[in-house]
């Protein structure tokens, strides 16, 4: 099992920006409202998410360590749902395979917290009580210890800091009620305070795509049938046009997609600024008509009704440029 996780660690775990992803995943899952990143090194010396999700009980803490152990499966609906998220209860497996870690948590119901500590190894999980509010705390030291290859790869500390800082970026625009802080080498370099109304959500905008963008953004709100688009797009009269954000959700999840930049080219493109064009926008569709690629690391979709979909985004848009420049 242990080369097997350590095999399976390659396709879910290529950088700490990919352990921090799992690990603020199942944050979320877990019902957090506030998460907190720390990273030495960028990463590669220590990664630690503490989280006030739900807890793991003591009965519990080695199983989630295990591979195939999700507690996410009900039916098979929630395989569809979750293999389109990619993940079927590998992440702790891998990522406790490659690294030291320490998994200490506690719900609700428990008086105390326990702690689970594995090496590059998911057999011997050792548990002691510990101290810990209601919530988890995955510390993962010396990433890729045990797997040198992939630790001559990692870039330098600095890159993998911009790939977590990124990372966190995207996430924190689509999940505003979340409190995000990230700590690097002991210093606090973000904190994405929670937004629960418009003003604070343009705050956390500024503070991820700039000032000059979130004071100027256009606000799209639209809603047709089966599908409905939320967000922001740069004003038509913004005075240094660019193209820094360019964030596409569909259904929370961050995707790459032609079709949609295609459509937001165009829409600009009659203002002279199709490819300089900053925009956070959020597609809602239904599920069944939409696919999502099952590997992790693609961020890609396939429209069933692609046509109709880029139709709708390119007009959606208009309508939104129309009213501010007539
Ligand atoms: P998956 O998320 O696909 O279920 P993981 O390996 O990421 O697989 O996690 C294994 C299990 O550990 C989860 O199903 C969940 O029960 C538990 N778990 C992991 N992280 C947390 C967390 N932060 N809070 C509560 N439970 C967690
Ligand atoms: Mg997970």
């Amino acid at each position: 099992p242990q080369l097997a996780n350590q095999i399976a660690a390659g396709e879910v775990v290529e950088r700490p920006a990919s352990v921090i992803k799992e690990l603020v995943e199942n944050s979320l899952d877990a019902g957090a409202t506030r998460v907190d990143i720390e990273i030495d090194k960028g990463g590669s010396k220590l990664i630690k998410i503490q989280d006030n999700g739900s807890g793991i009980i003591k009965s519990e803490l080695a199983l989630a360590l295990s591979r195939h152990a999700t507690s996410k499966l009900s039916s098979l609906d929630d395989l569809d749902a979750i293999l389109s998220f990619g993940f079927r209860g590998e992440a702790l497996a891998s990522i406790s395979s490659v690294s030291r870690l320490t998994l200490t948590s506690r719900t609700a119901e428990q008086t105390e917290a326990w702690q689970a500590y594995t090496e590059g190894s998911d057999m011997a999980v050792k548990i002691i009580p510990a101290a810990h509010p209601v919530g988890t705390s995955i510390e993962a030291v010396d990433l890729f210890f045990n797997t040198p290859a992939r630790r001559r790869f990692l870039k330098s500390d600095k890159t993998e800091f911009t790939h977590i800082d990124e990372w966190l970026k995207r996430i924190a625009l689509v999940k505003p009620e979340i409190h995000f802080t990230l700590k690097h080498n002991g210093k606090q370099v973000r904190n994405y305070r929670p937004a629960n109304n418009q003003d604070q959500y343009l705050m956390r905008l500024a503070q991820v795509s700039g000032k000059a963008f979130a004071e100027q953004a256009l606000e799209i709100n639209s809603q047709h049938e089966g599908l409905k688009l939320s967000g922001f797009i740069q004003s038509p009269y913004f005075d240094s046009p660019n193209s820094d954000t360019q964030f596409f959700y569909v259904n929370g999840r961050l995707i790459r997609d032609r079709l949609v930049s295609h459509a937001v080219r165009q829409a600009f493109s009659e203002y002279g600024t199709g490819e300089q064009t900053s925009y956070v926008l959020m597609l809602e569709i239904e599920p069944n008509q939409v696919d999502v690629n099952v590997h992790p690391a693609k961020h890609e979709v396939r429209f069933h009704q692609s046509r109709y979909v880029h139709d709708y985004i390119l007009q959606a848009l208009q309508s939104a440029l129309i009213q501010v420049t007539q």
